[in-house]
């Protein structure tokens, strides 16, 4: 059992204020594995002081040392990647291979597309050529608090904590509680890089305490917020009464098109294995399926297959398994949305309730398609946050546009077709901030975020930078 009570602020590690133990757990066995502390207001004010007190200098930085800073932290990463791994596979139960492959490498090369993004960034230029005199410079916004959620905990802790270091920012993070251990073992790598005390400050907490009190916190200027649409509402209106900067990154129900002119066989086990990827945990899952109506049954079977062919194991085994959820309460929410899709009356093709033979503990789900979901269901509305296939058949390409529209969220889209001239024009009509056409993904330094109730900021690269910058106009009569 690993202690790791303790909180980084100011350059070392400290006890909480007071003592408020908190258990952690690998969602694979149910052990408790670690304790850490939740954190309360006197540590959030400590840690954004520190915070605070650190922006004095850092804020004011040679972009060079910046850079020099952010490829020492990633240098100690790279070194200590497997370390990274294991720490995530733990805490959130993504299996060891993809835990490193995916889960640890993603925050790798966020930090190195933020160096590469801050070599090229303009931070000075002028307004016009055209207006001698009118300049235009980007500052930082100030002191920062990053809270994170435990689905990708690494991807989610670089493309703040990079885009806040290249901006100039320090910063207070909080990492979701249920998934602490990869954000304590970045703190390390962080000390580990020299990076100077109070830049970078880690405070364990949950929503209703640390992270209510860093959106509300007054000496806190901006925050950048992922997690889900409802404590991204709370995080606004907390943030409100100081007219705070706000990034919110949050929930997402994405649509995937499949054209009859499409590589039916290809798309449809593609689309439903990256729906079962991370155990269906990622926000940007193509977890809603529209299929163009004469190739539907097809595009069923084949997806019925694929999910009834995934194999489900223990985190910590090698292999293309995928893992359990991350908590009891995220098998009990998922576990209700499958129970709502049969009660519905949707046609269950593969998997259904209850652990996966062989499995008495463990978070474990079965990985799950439903065809034949209409509108008017849960299913087809909510973020299912699990290993959960929904299938709707189209008629035509206005149809599956307006389906695919139908939705609170905006944040991916997907589009399967042979027709490049379809592609460029229903990619267009999409209302989503990003769409992935047949299977290409983005690199990293790409701008990743949603249109919509998915949110308002955009990260990785430039643009993550951004997010993190306050815009100054200066009018010189001299010049
Ligand atoms: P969550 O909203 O419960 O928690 C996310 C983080 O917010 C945690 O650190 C939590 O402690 C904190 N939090 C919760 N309530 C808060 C409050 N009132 N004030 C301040 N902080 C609060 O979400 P989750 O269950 O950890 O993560 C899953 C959600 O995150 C899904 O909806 C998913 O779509 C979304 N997500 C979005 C993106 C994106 O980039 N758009 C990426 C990953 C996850």
């Amino acid at each position: 059992m690993q202690d790791f009570r303790n909180f980084y602020i100011d350059g070392t590690w400290v006890a909480p204020a007071r003592p408020n133990d908190f258990p952690v757990f690998d969602p694979s066995t149910e052990d408790p594995v670690a304790t850490i502390s939740l954190g309360t207001d006197a540590d959030v004010d400590h840690a954004v002081a520190a915070a605070r007190r650190a922006f004095g200098d850092w804020g004011w930085t040679d972009r060079q040392l910046r850079i020099d800073a952010l490829d020492r932290l990633a240098a100690v990463y790279e070194r200590r990647l497997d370390d990274m791994a294991r720490a995530i596979s733990t805490e959130m139960g993504a299996p060891i291979d993809m835990a490193r492959t995916q889960q640890a490498a993603a925050g790798l090369d966020h930090l190195k597309a933020f160096s590469r993004a801050l070599a090229d960034f303009d931070f000075e230029h002028s307004l016009r050529e055209d207006a001698p005199g009118q300049r235009i410079i980007h500052e930082p916004i100030g002191v920062a608090a990053l809270i994170t959620p435990w689905n990708w905990p690494m991807n989610q802790v670089c493309l703040k904590v990079g885009a806040a270091m290249a901006a100039g920012c320090t910063m207070v993070l909080k990492p979701a509680e249920v998934a602490p251990l990869s954000a304590r073992l970045f703190a390390e790598f962080v000390d580990e890089a020299g990076i100077p005390a109070g830049v970078f400050n880690l405070v364990n907490g949950d929503g209703a305490g640390v992270g209510a009190a860093l959106s509300k916190h007054p000496g806190i200027d901006v925050v950048s917020f992922t997690g889900s649409t409802r404590a991204g509402i709370a995080v606004s209106k907390a943030a409100a009464d100081t007219v705070k900067r706000l990034s919110l990154e949050l929930g997402g129900k994405s649509p995937n098109l499949l054209f009859d002119d499409c590589d039916v066989e290809r798309a449809a086990k593609v689309g439903t294995l990256m729906v079962l990827n991370n155990t269906g945990q990622s926000c940007n899952a193509p977890a809603r399926m529209l299929v163009q109506r004469n190739i539907y049954e097809r595009v069923v079977e084949v997806a019925a297959q694929t999910a009834a062919g995934a194999a489900v194991d223990l985190a910590s085994k090698s292999g293309k398994h995928i893992g359990p959820l991350v908590s009891a309460q995220q098998f009990e929410r998922v576990q209700a949305f499958i129970q709502a899709g049969i009660d519905e009356g949707a046609r269950l093709v593969a998997g259904g309730t209850g652990r996966p033979d062989g499995f008495g503990r463990g978070y474990f789900v079965k990985p799950t398609v439903f065809a034949d979901v209409t509108p008017d269901m849960t299913l087809y509305r909510e973020e299912i946050f699990g290993p959960v296939l929904t299938m709707t058949p189209f008629d035509d390409e206005a149809e599956g546009i307006e389906m695919a529209n139908d939705t609170q969220y905006g944040l991916a889209a997907y589009l399967q077709t042979g027709d490049n001239t379809r592609a460029a024009r229903v990619t267009r009509r999409l209302r989503s901030g990003m769409v992935q056409i047949n299977g290409a993904s983005r690199v990293a330094g790409s701008p990743f975020g949603g249109y919509k109730q998915s949110g308002n900021g955009r990260e990785g690269g430039r643009w993550g930078i951004e997010e993190f910058l306050e815009v100054k106009a200066v009018s010189d009569r001299a010049a």
